[in-house]
């Protein structure tokens, strides 16, 4: 059973290395298996390295639920990575929102507010 589907984009002049072909997010109730698969394989654990700053930090929370694991992309979509359970990984709120990311600012804020990073949460970023 294959979920990968792939869609034609144009290359933007400003971004001169995007692949003509990028893979693009599955819809929302394939993405549903997809995310219960990866997230069987991991077992429900956190797949962030042991050497990046959230687990060396002891910020990772290296158990997580079904419904509050976040599926990430290892290679994001937008750089060409697949939706292939190759490219795919289980990991807790903190480290995902830790990985290296400017669209992780919102994610960011909300875990600062809710005490699970720390403010200065910048020297924890990894990738
Ligand atoms: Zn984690």
């Amino acid at each position: 059973m294959s979920f990968e589907l792939y869609t034609k984009v144009k290359q933007k002049r400003q971004h001169p290395n995007l692949p003509v072909y990028q893979w693009k997010r599955q819809p929302l109730e394939q993405w549903e298996i997809t995310r219960q698969r990866i997230y069987s394989r991991d077992e429900g654990l956190c797949q962030s390295p042991d050497d990046k700053p959230p687990k060396a930090n002891g910020l990772c929370q290296r158990t997580v639920s079904l419904n509050t694991a976040h599926i990430d992309h290892i290679r994001p979509l937008s750089s060409g990575g697949s939706n292939h359970a190759s490219n795919l990984r289980t990991l807790c709120p903190v480290c995902h929102a830790l990985r290296l990311d400017r669209k992780h600012d919102g994610m960011r804020s909300r875990l600062v507010k809710k005490g699970l990073i720390p403010v200065n949460w910048r020297q924890f970023v990894w990738d």
